[in-house]
């Protein structure tokens, strides 16, 4: 039987063969743990949860890796608004996150790494980097040169001088180029640090998810997954760091779901116009959830109806 897949990076249906007969290697962006999750980021759950059964009940032993990003600006923020440590504001959304994908029905991946359980697999890449000239040190700070990896922009298809006038330096950053985007940031005052050849710093965001999937499947593997808004820059930035240190092709099938639109627009946080999973598991069962994301193919959007936008709007 053979099974076709729509792969981002060359923007066609492909036929699916993995690295190796029989067996699926399979990454998936994880959330950031600072509050309950949306129905936007159920949908990508239910789409890559089916992904994996579907694989494994046509016969590959399939290994799912789903990370939690648990270090980040947003959880920083709200834990010292709340007085507490990041560490302690993510293991309470971490286990708010498994209540409610347990709530939903989904079978749990085969690893749920946490990015701070990676910190000298980051520092050993970004180490690898800076050895091979794709990374430099500025101030505590590790910036990825994004200049020396021609293949930068591949899976997006973005157009580096167009998106060069667009973008600037910010204050206080030390980035040679205004592109180059943070392997290691230097500690500042309030929030969480490791030790590092750099002096104490954590993590910048893309370069987690090239340690863990590096650690748990290998340097090259066959699909990774996410919501389309990571393909630039998370996914971009992850082939970037991971074939700079490794030498070898990163991902073979890019795989990326659609969103969840609320009257057109895009359900977020940030745009307020969010419904949690957990409220919507209060009215409806979680089958009926599942049968609504499930009924819009994966990479389109799914439009959330409106009369339940309205009769359950947030007062
Ligand atoms: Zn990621």
């Amino acid at each position: 039987m053979s099974l076709r897949v729509y792969n981002t990076l060359s923007g066609k249906k492909e036929d699916f063969e993995p690295l190796e007969p029989g067996k699926v290697k399979m990454y998936v962006c994880g959330v950031t743990v600072y509050d309950y999750c949306h129905i936007g980021h159920a949908r990508a759950n239910i789409v890559f949860d089916v992904i994996f059964r579907y694989l494994q009940y046509i016969g590959f032993v399939t290994t799912y890796v789903r990370n939690y990003t648990d270090v980040d600006d947003k959880i920083i923020k709200r834990a010292n608004e709340r007085g507490i440590t990041s560490q302690e504001l993510s293991e309470e959304f971490i286990r708010a996150f498994d209540e409610d994908m347990e709530a939903l029905g989904l079978v749990k991946p085969t690893h749920e790494p946490r990015a701070t359980a990676y910190i000298d697999e980051i520092i050993d890449i970004s180490l690898k980097l800076i050895d091979k000239g794709l990374a430099y040190e500025a101030g505590g700070d590790v910036y990825y040169r994004v200049d020396g990896f021609p293949d930068y922009l591949k899976l997006s298809k973005r157009n580096k001088d167009e998106m060069l006038a667009g973008t600037r330096i910010a204050p206080g950053e030390l980035k040679r180029n205004p592109m180059d985007f943070a392997l290691w940031k230097s500690a500042k005052p309030g929030e969480p640090s490791w030790e590092s050849p750099w002096g104490p710093g954590r993590p910048g965001w893309h370069i987690e998810c090239s340690a863990m999937s590096s650690s748990l499947l290998g340097d090259s593997f066959d699909i990774h997954g996410g919501g389309r808004d990571l393909i630039f820059p998370h996914h971009e930035n992850e082939i970037a760091q991971s074939e700079g240190a490794s030498g070898k092709p990163f991902v073979k099938y890019w795989i990326h779901n659609g969103f969840v639109n609320v009257n057109q627009e895009k359900m977020s946080k940030s745009l307020g116009n969010f419904f949690t999973i957990r409220d919507i598991l209060k009215v409806y069962d979680a089958e009926a959830v599942r049968f609504f994301i499930l009924i819009a193919h994966y990479r389109s959007p799914s439009t959330f109806p409106t009369t339940i936008s309205k009769m359950h709007a947030p007062a």
